[in-house]
């Protein structure tokens, strides 16, 4: 039995939350989800009953955690269908994902005078980690621009994707404009030249397609934390002829095989790429808010967010003065817009007093404020317990602030 999205609501504690005597309004999704008091649960049910130190423990507790934690590895490479459950690396976020390839990947594979190409619709997680590769190792940084609708501009992109170029690094979803990069088009090109793709997923995996075969993705991540699971877990998964080719990327316990005073040798995966005590709750915490999304129907869940996306592109829309920025091909989640001659940061400080959360600013992603020309935006972001009560209640809130400050 699948569960109904119209249910979702009362999985999550926080949501009967009042603030500034408001009831709260969540739509700072694309910072962080809420989570359902199932993934609470495991937490605490870890902490109560199993706390232990995995791998080495010869005693009850730890091999009952090891268990749990092995048991997750398997969860979530069945989530993403992996090939196989060693592809996957726990982490502590998408940052950190993509530290480890720009350097054990850039390590071995970038050479001076190598390229490597991002686009310039990246969160900066996914754009100075390959900066600084680049700058370390002599090779060049290439920008794919996008277009005034926030798509990514392909034909520079297949121009930039050259002899030289040794990786292509791009998000599936824009978590500033919400863009969906088409990478059912992009990474069989990149692959067509011998590249490798890593996709930066924190926006998409929980709201899109995720079957990195399907999509083809060398590496793939994400985070725990922006897809109902808790923060400090974070997800690489590499294909496995790279994850071998690589070296290690932190060094220390767990990841070793042999330690001389001599040398080091290394673990087989995943281990290898997992140096010291990982993030046990988490990852158990990560389970269980896979469990909790998949009971929806992926399929249903899709046009509903999708129709909510919708709904509020019209709401907002007639607001006075308001700006949304972007009108890619297709859209994810992300609302992002301004009050004409009225700063974001305000607009989001007074909504605050109605107990709506959104984001202001820049998103981490400057090299697109700088494109369109602004400081930052407003960001309303949604997840599958938004309601269209909550789009009402965000233009209520804006009407306010526009009368607060007579426009
Ligand atoms: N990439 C994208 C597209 C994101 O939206 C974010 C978070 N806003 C990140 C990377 C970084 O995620 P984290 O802070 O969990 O490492």
């Amino acid at each position: 039995m699948t569960k109904t999205i119209s249910s979702a609501r009362a999985d999550f504690p926080i949501l009967k939350t009042m603030v500034n005597d408001h009831p709260l309004v969540y739509l700072d999704n694309a910072a962080t989800t809420q989570k359902p008091q199932s993934v609470i649960d495991a937490l605490v049910d870890y902490y109560t009953h199993y706390n232990s130190n995995i791998h080495r423990g010869n005693h009850s507790l730890a091999a009952l955690a090891t268990q749990a934690h092995e048991t997750t590895r398997g969860r979530v490479a069945r989530f993403i269908n992996a090939e196989h459950k060693h592809e996957i690396i726990f982490t502590r976020n998408t940052t950190e994902s993509i530290n480890l390839v720009a350097h054990s990947f850039g390590d071995t594979f970038v050479k001076e005078g190598d390229e490597v190409v991002v686009t310039q619709l990246e969160h900066h997680s996914n754009f100075v980690p390959w900066q600084l590769l680049c700058q370390r190792k002599g090779a060049h940084f290439r920008v794919v621009p996008f277009t005034p609708d926030g798509d990514l501009d392909l034909e520079v992109l297949d121009k930039l994707l050259g002899k030289r170029t040794r990786l292509l690094a791009l998000n599936h979803v824009s978590n500033s404009l919400g863009t969906v990069n088409p990478l059912e088009i992009i990474i069989p090109l990149a692959h067509s030249r011998g590249i490798p793709v890593l996709v930066d997923a924190a926006q998409s995996v929980h709201h899109i397609e995720h079957d990195v075969r399907k999509l083809d993705a060398d590496f793939y991540v994400f985070s725990g934390h922006k897809m109902y699971g808790p923060t400090g877990i974070g997800v690489l998964y590499g294909q496995e002829k790279w994850l071998e080719a690589m070296m290690p990327f932190l060094s220390g316990g767990e990841m070793i095989d042999q330690v001389t005073v001599d040398r080091t040798t290394f673990n087989q995966l995943p281990f290898k790429f997992e140096a010291g005590t990982p993030d046990i709750a988490g990852a158990i915490g990560l389970a269980a808010a896979i469990d909790y999304l998949e009971q929806f129907d992926a399929e249903e869940l899709a046009v509903y967010e999708d129709d909510l996306l919708r709904y509020g592109i019209g709401q907002l829309g007639q607001v006075p003065g308001l700006i949304l920025y972007g009108n890619p091909i297709r859209r994810s989640s992300i609302l992002p817009f301004n009050l004409e001659g009225i700063q974001h940061y305000d607009v989001g400080v007074l909504l605050d007093a109605y107990g709506i959360a959104v984001r202001t600013g820049q998103h981490c992603t400057q090299p697109i404020m700088d494109r369109l020309g602004i400081t930052g935006t407003v960001r309303a972001s949604l997840a599958l317990y938004n309601t269209r009560e909550d789009i009402d209640a965000l233009v209520q809130g804006l009407k306010r602030v526009l009368k607060m400050l007579k426009r």
